[in-house]
């Protein structure tokens, strides 16, 4: 299978199966088919299949809130929530890998969206110099601490498009 070649389709024609004869009645298993855009936020997603972190910036020299610099938003933000305008797309992954920390942590053993991953599940906050907002997601294969240096990994081999292609681990010095 190519590296982008998914087949996510789960109905099966062939598993028809005949219940009765008088009168007929055949059963055939479905299952609900969702469609779901990403929409505007798709570069996000699609960076992190590609190893890349991605946020957004308000570009509105007039956006008084952003300031000079302009606020980066990660996760992304479509539009600016100050000033509602559309914002632009910034590849903040060497930034990450060399000023994130963890804002703070929790442990949980029912972590929502990353129910896939083993639990106890390590979620923490993420803060990056130079982005305004801080990102919830996932350490590997250590005990978090506040304040301590950690770097992006991607799941680029085999990319679930969704959140849990991103975690962190310690920093390498
Ligand atoms: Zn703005």
């Amino acid at each position: 299978m190519a590296k982008h070649d998914y087949d996510f389709s789960n109905l099966n024609p062939t598993a028809t199966v005949l219940r009765k004869l008088d009168p007929i009645v055949i059963e055939k298993p479905r299952a609900p088919i969702h469609i779901h855009t990403y929409g505007g936020e798709s570069p996000f997603f699609r960076g992190l299949t590609e190893g890349k972190l991605l946020a957004t910036r308000c570009v509105n020299k007039k956006c008084k809130p952003a300031g000079k610099e302009g606020h980066v938003f990660l996760p992304p933000r479509v539009y600016c929530p100050d000033c509602l305008e559309r914002t632009e797309w910034i590849d903040v992954t060497e930034r990450a890998r060399k000023t994130a920390r963890i804002h703070t942590h929790i442990t949980v053993a029912h972590p929502g969206a990353f129910n896939r991953v083993p639990i106890p599940c390590e979620l923490i906050s993420v803060e990056i110099e130079g982005v305004s907002t801080i990102i919830m997601s996932q350490l590997r294969g250590a005990k978090p601490e506040i304040g301590m240096p950690i770097e992006p990994v991607f799941e680029t081999a085999h990319p679930t498009f969704t959140i849990l292609d991103l975690a962190w681990v310690p920093r390498k010095a």
